[in-house]
């Protein structure tokens, strides 16, 4: 698979129209004083289904032709991405298999069986996911969907910089939060068409450095499960095609900690009356930490999303 282009990113754009939120950006006094920047929030956490995910779920299922689509899609994941695509097929008309570990949370799987999913569960200690959702995928004759490294998935993402470039012009920072890095290839593909002067940064866990390492090293570096908060990052690597992408025009990878993710939650809980997830603070809070200047500058950043167990919130903007 070569990597998706520009025109990608368009054509998901168009198939999104009318199904996805274009969701709204946001500013604050109140981060621009912090910081000294001018602030633009993108709002994934009010996208349907609750992060970005869905964009990439949807364009990528939609993109299928007519006979694989009734054969079905599988993915496997415990997060946003299988809830996204548990909805976008279930949208579409289509079967779609989530293989999740046994141990997930309650919560998830019915979201999940909500949509209308099939769930498959697994041993997160002693199965390999990803052998379990191809066997499936090769039996059925369905089609397997990754949660990042993936044309459409990765052109689906980069919609939401559409958006925010096309509402607020030009731009002198883009900040993404980096887990497997669809959300951030796509956004330099935005950026490069719509803002080429614009430096698109990935931000990553701090305990989870792989991107950092990888940018650096020039290879995909493969790290154990990172200890954070921020579950939706607990990647343990960049795929081929997001790290192609990265390394040829991202602007670099920074870290951030797990007390700086939850002091940008309680900021946006506080000020902006946003509810956002750990990993969807991870952009703001590069911004807020200085681990991207950006003062006297024009910055995008993506709230990549906002789907956090209730009680779980609380406790964290409580205990820090
Ligand atoms: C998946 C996810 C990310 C990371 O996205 P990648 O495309 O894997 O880099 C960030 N934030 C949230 C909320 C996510 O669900």
């Amino acid at each position: 698979m070569s990597p998706p282009d520009f025109s990608d990113v368009l054509a998901a754009a168009a198939r999104l129209e009318g199904v996805a939120h274009r969701t709204p950006v946001l500013t604050s006094r109140t981060a621009d004083a912090l910081t000294g920047a001018r602030l633009y929030f993108k709002c994934e956490n009010l996208q349907r289904g609750g992060a970005f995910k869905f964009r990439g779920a949807y364009n990528a299922i939609a993109a299928l032709p007519e006979a694989r689509r009734r054969a079905g899609v599988v993915a496997f994941s415990s997060g946003n991405h299988a809830q996204a695509m548990a909805y976008a097929a279930s949208l579409l008309g289509v079967p779609a298999v989530i293989v999740m570990p046994s141990d997930a949370p309650a919560s998830k799987v019915a979201a999940t069986k909500g949509y209308g999913g099939e769930v498959v569960h697994y041993d997160r200690y002693t199965e390999d996911r990803e052998a379990i959702g191809r066997r499936i995928a090769a039996e059925r004759g369905s089609t397997l969907i990754p949660p990042y490294d993936h044309r459409d998935v990765i052109a689906g993402q980069g919609t939401a910089a559409r958006e925010l470039i096309e509402e607020v012009g030009e731009l002198d920072v883009l900040l993404s939060c980096l887990g497997g890095g669809g959300l951030t290839a796509g956004s330099v593909l935005a950026a490069e068409a719509m803002a080429p002067r614009c430096a698109v940064w990935g931000v990553e866990p701090e305990a989870g450095d792989d991107g950092r390492r990888s940018l650096a090293e020039g290879r995909i570096v493969h790290i154990e499960v990172p200890r954070t908060l921020a579950d939706g990052a607990q990647t343990q690597h960049l795929g081929e095609l997001t790290f192609a992408i990265l390394k040829r025009r991202a602007a670099g990878v920074v870290v951030v900690s797990d007390a700086a993710l939850v002091s940008a939650m309680r900021f946006f809980a506080e000020r902006m009356k946003l509810v956002v997830e750990p990993t969807g603070a991870l952009a703001a809070a590069a911004a807020f930490t200085g681990a991207v200047p950006v003062a006297g500058l024009r910055v995008g950043v993506l709230i990549s999303g906002g789907n956090v167990d209730l009680a779980r919130y609380a406790a964290l903007l409580q205990a820090h």
